[in-house]
């Protein structure tokens, strides 16, 4: 007879008495770090990451697994002033995030004071039901004599049942956080197969991940007018996973700026949005992309429903 190998047996293991689980909702103003505080926690890089605001545009599920708990992440859109429809999805998701959540982790800036924006977060948070915990992030950019009068100051702005200083970047005090955010999930089995990582269709992740090697290639240029459509995914006979896609822009401009001299710049988006989607698909691709102009996307609802971003309804 042959034995089971380990992974294989302890899934036969029941789980213990106390096991806990729920959904954790991470809200805070673009740019607090949301997405590296998930991708460290998840320990890979799923939720998309970078130094403009406003990278997340849409709700995203980390799932982390451990014997004692299982942690179900909401990434949400940071939470501002609409002025577009997409903006108007946006904070209608960070909302519904919050509504559902058991937890929420309010992530701040460490290196700016409190202003009407986390003022306004703390209101929503205010009207429960989910316990709030604040997290002072990127305390690594700030003097540690400063720090304590930074949390307090934050702290004033509602009631908190943990109020951590952390870093997202180095890690400083994440399992502390995550324990402590363990310990108010309410008592229960798990919602997801422990080998889950995200309930994302891997379409979606790789336009996300496509997405985000754009954005950090085009810098300044073409802001926030980029969109990635998925049009195939699908795994080739020698394992190779063959992807193509198409990146939207808004206007004919910023299509030329998209593609570069000599489509030199497609060129660098392709290669670099390659090896990440290697990365996290642990499996060569054989990737295709396209550039369209879809006039005004952003302000057109049809548009964003193809795209996938959903109107949430009420
Ligand atoms: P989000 O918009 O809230 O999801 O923020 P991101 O996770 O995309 O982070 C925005 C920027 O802040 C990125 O450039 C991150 O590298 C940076 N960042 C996030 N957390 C930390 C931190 O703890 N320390 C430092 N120094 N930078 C951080
Ligand atoms: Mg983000």
């Amino acid at each position: 007879m042959s034995e089971l190998p380990p992974e294989e047996s302890s899934l036969e293991q029941p789980l213990p008495p106390d096991h806990r689980s729920g959904f954790v909702a991470l809200v805070g103003k673009p740019n607090v770090g949301k997405s590296t505080l998930l991708n460290a926690w998840l320990g890979c890089k799923l939720a998309p990451v970078s130094p403009k605001p406003q990278t997340t545009r849409t709700r995203l599920l980390g799932i982390l697994t451990r014997p004692e708990a299982q942690v179900i992440f909401v990434d949400t859109p940071g939470i501002h002033q609409p002025s577009t429809k997409l903006g108007e999805y946006m904070v209608a998701t960070a909302r519904r995030a919050v509504k559902d959540a058991d937890v929420v982790v309010f992530l701040v800036d460490a290196t700016e004071p409190p202003d009407g924006g986390d003022e306004e977060i703390a209101r929503l948070l205010a009207q429960g039901p989910a316990t709030a915990l604040l997290a002072l992030n990127k305390v690594d950019l700030v003097p540690a004599a400063e720090v304590p009068a930074r949390l307090a100051a934050y702290q004033a702005l509602g009631n908190f049942t943990v109020a951590l200083p952390i870093s997202a970047l180095t890690g400083y005090n994440l399992d502390t956080l995550l324990e402590q955010l363990i310990a108010l999930l309410p008592l229960g089995p798990r919602f997801y197969p422990e080998d889950q990582l995200s309930d994302q269709q891997e379409r979606f992740i790789a336009g996300e991940l496509i997405r985000e090697q754009a954005l950090h290639l085009l810098e300044q240029e073409v802001p926030h007018a980029i969109a990635v459509m998925v049009d195939e995914f699908r795994e080739r006979e020698n394992g190779m996973l063959y992807i193509a896609a198409t990146i939207y822009t808004e206007k004919d401009s910023q299509k030329g700026i998209v593609i570069g001299r000599n489509g030199a710049m497609l060129k660098r988006i392709g290669s670099a949005a390659r090896q990440a989607l290697e990365a996290f698909f642990e499996r060569r691709v054989y990737l295709e992309l396209w550039v369209k102009v879809r006039h005004n996307w952003r302000r057109d609802e049809r548009a964003l429903r193809q795209f996938g971003y959903y109107l949430p309804k009420n």
